[in-house]
C-alpha cells in the first residue's frame, strides 16, 4: 500500500455518498462508520426491522460517543442524518460507491448485484463485503466487471481496523484505489489482496474454527477454551467470537471453503456450530449462540 501510495492517491475517484445493501452486523456497521466519518450513504435492505435495528446500532454507537465526551449531541444528530435508509434504489442513481454486505450467498449475491447495476451509474463502483466468495464468480454475469471488487471489512467494524480489498481479475486499477483511498477515509487500513475462496484472514481465521470444532466433538468446555485463549492473548475466544460473527454466516463461508479447497478446509461430520444453526442460535444476533444474551 506505502508503494502504491502515490499512484492510487492519483487515480482514485472520491466517494461523496454512498450506499450499502443489508443492514445487518455489517452493513449496520459500515453505515454508521461512513457517517462517522463525513460520508453520507445510503442504507437498504428488503426488511423494515433490520433497517430499524441497523439505526438503532448507529445511534448506539454515536451515543457512545457522546458518552465519552468525543461529540457532542449536534454532531451526533449531524452524523446520523448522514444515514438515509430505504427499502428501495430510488436515490442510487447518484452515489459513487455502493457496498454489497448481504446473505453470503453466491445466488443471492449476484441477483441483488446485477440488480443494483442496472440501478446505479456507469461510473459507480460496486464493492462486495463477501466474507469468502470469488470476486470473479460474483462479476461473472456483471456487465461493468471493471467497476466491481472486494471490500471486506471485519466485525465489528467501528473497531476492526483491517479492510481486505480484494482485486478480481477483471477489476480495473481506477475501482481498486477508489476503494482504497475510501478505506483511508474510513480510518481504515486496507491491503490489496488476490481473488480467491476466503482471501487472506478467512483462509487462516477458519482453521482455527475447525480446530475449536474438533475440540467441542471430543467433548471439550467451550466456555474454558475461550478462557483459554483469552488468557493466550486473544481480545475473545473462538465461541463468543462465532456469536459475533453469526452462525449462518459462519456456516456460509465454510461451505465456501470445502467447495475451494476440498482437500484442506472440507470438515467431515455435524459440527457444533451445524448443530447451532438447526436451533436457530445464530449468536448474538438472534440472543443465543454458544451464550445466552437475552
Ligand atoms: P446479517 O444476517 O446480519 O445481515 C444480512 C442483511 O442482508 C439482513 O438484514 C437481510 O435482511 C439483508 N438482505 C438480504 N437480502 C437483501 C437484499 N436483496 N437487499 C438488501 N438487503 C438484503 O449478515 P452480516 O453478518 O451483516 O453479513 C453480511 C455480509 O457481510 C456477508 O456476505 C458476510 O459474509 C459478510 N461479513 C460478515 C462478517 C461477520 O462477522 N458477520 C464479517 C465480514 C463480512
Amino acid at each position: 500500500i506505502k508503494k502504491n501510495g502515490k499512484k492510487y492517491a492519483k487515480i482514485a475517484h472520491s466517494v461523496e455518498q454512498a450506499a450499502v445493501l443489508g443492514a445487518g452486523i455489517m452493513g449496520g456497521g459500515i453505515a454508521y462508520q461512513s457517517a462517522y466519518k463525513g460520508v453520507p450513504i445510503l442504507m437498504k435492505d428488503i426488511k423494515e426491522d433490520a433497517i430499524q435495528q441497523g439505526l438503532d446500532e448507529a445511534s448506539k454507537h454515536f451515543a457512545k460517543g457522546v458518552e465519552r465526551g468525543k461529540m457532542d449531541s449536534a454532531r451526533m444528530a449531524q452524523g446520523l442524518s448522514r444515514i438515509r435508509p430505504t427499502l428501495t434504489y430510488g436515490d442510487f442513481g447518484s452515489v459513487d460507491a455502493v457496498i454489497e454486505a448481504v446473505v453470503e450467498n453466491p445466488k443471492v449475491k449476484k441477483s441483488v448485484l446485477a440488480e443494483t447495476e442496472d440501478k446505479v451509474s456507469e461510473k459507480a463502483i460496486i464493492a462486495s463485503n463477501t466474507s469468502s466468495i470469488s470476486i470473479d464468480l460474483l462479476a461473472a454475469d456483471l456487465k461493468r466487471p471493471e467497476n466491481f471488487l472486494g471490500m471486506h471489512f471485519f466485525n465489528p467494524v467501528h473497531k476492526m481496523p483491517l479492510v481486505e480489498v480484494i482485486r478480481g481479475a477483471k477489476s480495473s486499477e481506477e475501482a481498486i484505489a477508489t476503494v482504497v483511498n475510501y478505506a483511508h477515509t474510513l480510518g481504515k487500513t486496507p491491503i490489496v489482496v488476490n481473488d480467491c475462496p476466503g482471501f487472506l484472514v478467512n483462509r487462516i481465521l477458519f482453521p482455527y474454527f475447525f480446530g475449536f470444532q474438533q475440540l467441542i466433538s471430543d467433548g471439550a468446555d467451550f466456555v474454558k477454551i475461550d478462557k483459554v485463549m483469552e488468557k493466550f492473548g486473544w481480545p475473545m475466544g473462538p465461541a463468543y467470537l462465532s456469536d459475533v460473527v453469526g452462525m449462518d454466516t459462519s456456516q456460509h463461508v465454510e461451505e465456501v471453503l470445502a467447495e475451494g479447497y476440498p482437500d484442506r478446509m472440507a470438515q467431515d461430520g455435524t459440527s457444533s456450530l451445524d448443530v447451532m444453526v438447526e436451533k436457530g442460535r445464530l449468536g448474538q444476533k438472534s440472543g443465543s449462540g454458544y451464550y445466552s444474551y437475552e
